[in-house]
């Protein structure tokens, strides 16, 4: 008998319920309005829902334990019983008031969720970070120099004999030990947690027993430190991990999930390992097949990840048949799995819950459920031949065709500018030492400027204005009124506290991305299609489906109103391109650069029109420039290049007089500090209050040229800062930055903070700023 289909894998699937149950169920247990039990109910409703799901689609390596509460590294961490002290864990099950606290922080003293262990009694959250390069992050894992590790839950088990009992045989999924120490953190910072590797692996040793004694046959590991650059040390770890899990559960074989990106000069460590498969990205990295077809080893099985597992668009089945066929036909069909390129987390559950897209652009895309399609459509072709699936492989190589032609996604005028393009529009006019003195004429400011980061708080009044907007509950004209009274209010309390440059506060701001988004062309958006961003909190990203311009002013408006309120300087507020484009779901069919550049000349076309209209000063916020740096070193220099240039390219429009801010928040500047001051924006402000400004240090050995605002004050947690902490910090600044370069403001925009938090911590910074001028005369 023939069979039917290749082996069609999922490595995962978008946990969070395709109406957002995970997400209410979570929400509803938190404040105590359902019981526990509801909550785990719902989550097991959920799996249930999902393994039916991707069994339905075709997929006949099903996954298990891809499935967490809240993230699937502190799965990991609390299953392996890495459960820092302040948690006070006894031993035994780890109850979920633990699981959360280690998640949101414990709820001691009202402010849960903020993270910071400074304030309060209650015990802060482990920190969280971006996994890998995508939009999803992680519960850092903390882990001392004397760990012990132990198996505090069965989970994977549990949820492999779950499926189970459903009739579903399932692939457990679990964190590889290497990447998981690789991403946990040292407490105190004096060892490698890697050195923790021989402490580790007994407790997965006992849970790959535990598998296999449940019936499982194979489990997927997943570990995507493979496409980072990694040591000989880290490299020759995975040698020790799997041959010990090996020898521990010889009849449970494993899947090595690598994803991500290449393996490159990590291959031929993985293909020694005695692991029974080994899965590659081939959407991130679609050159390495041919070497990894060569180097794997002929009794291992290759899954190969054809599939985005990290974006929007319908794949051309046709021509991905092209590049498996030979593979097939090669190894045999005994040794080639079809897969998605990693877990389908980053994507949203299914398309078919948008009933307002444009049908053409609904034509070009595959959510998580149609992707599984896609991939059981591949799977038969390979066993049974294109005939079995014709139909399907010519629907998708008609999508294909038409939106490579369609005039909605190319437009001309677009083309033409970006050909357009020459130096003299990607640098100002001076440099900045001319650009300096025009602009301190033009602006007189006093030593020591203060100002904020744009974002003043979206309070309950503010989203419920704006949803009864949306519902057409609330007229345009009334919610225009109430967003003109909530500007004026703090602009007159801008000036009445002394800040000498003002923001308009962006109260007609849903998000920094989306706002602009909606109003470029080339952008999509949907009703439906969330996906987890981490936790409980979900985001829906824009789809950027065409050539991007701008054929309106967006900002302008509201500019002209905050500017007509007062004397004082308002600053233009603008989301920069890369920012944009990092938050954003990309085309696949030009490269991330040329959107960025189209992205570009729309914000250099807002960026001219708020000069024109009088703005002295504009700041475009590049929040994720840092974020989107390749995971290989040897990809830095292009990205930085063409992030640059894109900044550059929106940023230079102007007159020397005019003042080009910049926000950043986050603290890591030293790998980058060249590209930052290559972006020549004539003030930035950053992250600092938290890294007690060392990380100034970068900037000053560097000896960073122009002027910057390092964040006095850390706007993630609630507490108000007294002058004295603000002015010892200041002082720190001095030391290291001549005192004509230095501004004052806090980390960050205070949208997420509440007015009486922001209010006594603003009059407070205003003072220091008084202070130290007194001390510098
Ligand atoms: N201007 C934005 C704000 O203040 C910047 C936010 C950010 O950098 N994340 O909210
Ligand atoms: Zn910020």
């Amino acid at each position: 008998m023939s069979k039917q289909t290749l082996p069609v894998a999922s490595l995962g699937f978008p946990r969070i319920g395709r109406h957002r149950e995970l997400k209410f169920a979570l929400e509803g247990f938190w404040s105590g309005k359902i019981a526990e039990n509801d909550l785990l109910e719902a989550a097991t409703k959920l799996r249930a829902e999902n393994w039916v799901l991707q069994r339905d689609q075709g997929v006949t390596r099903i996954p298990s334990n891809d499935f967490s509460l809240y993230d699937h590294v502190l799965d990991m961490a609390v299953m392996v019983g890495a459960i820092p002290a302040a948690y006070r864990w006894k031993g035994g099950a780890v109850p979920l008031s633990i699981y959360f606290a280690m998640a949101r922080g414990s709820q001691g003293d009202g402010h849960a969720d903020c993270g910071h262990a400074h304030h309060g009694h209650g015990v802060p959250a482990l920190e969280m970070t971006k996994w890998f390069d995508t939009n999803y992050h992680y519960m850092v894992p903390e882990v001392t120099e004397d760990q012990d590790f132990t198996l505090t839950s069965q989970k994977p088990v549990d949820h492999f004999l779950e499926a189970k009992a459903l009739g579903i045989h399932t692939r457990p999924v679990v964190l590889g030990p290497v990447t998981f120490l690789k991403l946990a953190k040292a407490r105190p910072s004096t060892f490698k947690p890697l050195d923790l590797l021989a402490k580790l692996l007994p407790v997965y040793e006992e849970l790959f027993r535990r598998l296999a004694a449940a019936g499982a046959d194979w489990v997927q590991v997943d570990e995507p430190i493979l496409a980072l650059d990694l040591t000989e040390g880290e490299r020759h770890a995975f040698k020790v991990a799997y041959e010990a899990l090996d020898k521990a559960a010889p009849g449970l074989k494993v899947m090595l999930a690598t994803y991500f990106g290449a393996l490159a000069d990590n291959l031929a460590a993985v293909t020694a390992l005695p692991v029974a498969g080994l899965h590659v990205d081939l959407a991130r990295a679609p050159d390495q097949l041919d070497v990894v077809v060569q180097a794997v080893r002929a009794d291992q099985i290759l899954s190969i990840g054809v599939i985005d597992g990290r974006n929007v668009w319908r794949a051309d089945l046709a021509a991905l048949l092209e590049r498996l066929a030979p593979v097939v036909s090669t190894r045999g069909a005994d040794a080639v799995e079809v897969a998605a390129s990693c877990s389908l987390l980053h994507v949203p559950i299914d398309l078919g819950q948008e009933t307002a897209l444009d049908a053409d652009l609904k034509s070009w895309l595959a959510f998580a459920t149609q992707k599984l399609g896609e991939l059981s459509t591949l799977g038969k072709a390979l066993a049974q031949g294109r005939d079995a699936v014709q139909e399907a492989l010519n629907d998708a190589s008609q999508a294909v065709a038409a939106r490579a032609i369609s005039p909605k996604v190319t437009d001309p005028l677009v083309q033409g500018r970006i050909a357009g393009i020459d130096e003299s529009m990607k640098a100002r006019a001076s440099a900045f030492d001319a650009r300096r003195t025009v602009q301190a004429e033009a602006i007189r400011l006093p030593l020591f400027p203060t100002t904020t980061i744009g974002s003043f708080p979206q309070t309950d009044e503010v989203r419920k204005a704006r949803s009864a907007h949306a519902k057409g509950t609330l007229s345009y004209a009334d919610y225009e009124a109430f967003l003109q009274e909530e500007t004026k209010a703090a602009i007159r309390w801008q000036e009445e506290i002394g800040l000498d440059v003002l923001v308009h506060g962006e109260f007609e701001r849903n998000d920094m991305v989306q706002y602009f988004g909606e109003q470029l062309s080339g952008f999509a958006f949907t009703q439906h299609a969330w996906v987890q961003s981490y936790g409980s909190r979900y985001v829906r990203p824009p789809i950027i489906f065409g050539d991007v311009s701008r054929p309106n002013p967006m900002t302008v408006r509201w500019w002209q109103y905050s500017q007509s309120l007062t004397d004082k300087p308002v600053k233009g507020m603008l989301t920069g391109p890369v920012t944009i484009l990092n938050w954003s779901f990309v085309r696949d069919d030009i490269p991330r650069s040329e959107t960025c550049r189209q992205i570009a000349l729309a914000i250099r076309d807002e960026v001219a029109d708020l000069e024109k209209a009088g703005a002295k000063m504009i700041q475009i916020d590049e929040a994720a420039l840092r974020e989107g740096l390749p995971l290989r070193h040897k990809d830095w220099r292009h990205y930085l290049d063409w992030a640059v240039e894109s900044f550059r390219l929106c940023a230079s429009g102007v007159a020397d007089e005019t003042q080009i801010h910049t926000h950043m928040c986050y603290s890591e500047f030293n790998d980058i500090i060249s590209a930052i001051a290559a972006m020549d924006a004539d003030v930035i402000s950053i992250e600092t209050s938290r890294s007690k400004m060392e990380l100034l240090d970068a900037f000053r050995n560097f000896q960073y040229p122009n002027e910057i605002g390092p964040g006095v004050y850390d706007i993630h947690s609630p507490r108000v800062p007294e002058v004295k902490e603000m002015t010892d910090l200041l002082s720190l600044a001095r030391k290291r930055l001549d005192d004509r370069q230095l501004w004052i403001n806090p980390d960050c925009g205070l949208k997420t903070r509440k007015w009486e938090e922001v209010r006594p911590a603003l009059v407070n910074m205003v003072a220091a700023a008084g202070e130290l001028r007194r001390a510098a005369q």
